[in-house]
């Protein structure tokens, strides 16, 4: 559980989700002429692939 890298953005304008699975480079994403929205862990959890949704096969 250390490898905990992952960072998810959340673009407020059009809902879309980006997973940033590398170390970023300081880059800002940018998703609708917008700064995307870098998600806590309690955001995030939900919509991390390795946390799958409750009723998933
Ligand atoms: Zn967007």
């Amino acid at each position: 559980m250390a490898e905990d890298k992952d960072k998810v953005y959340k673009c407020d304008e059009c809902q879309k989700i980006v997973y940033l699975m590398e170390a970023g480079r300081g880059d800002e994403l940018k998703c609708c002429d917008r700064k995307m929205k870098e998600m806590s862990e309690k955001e995030k959890e939900p919509y991390h692939p390795r946390f799958p949704r409750p009723g998933a096969p």
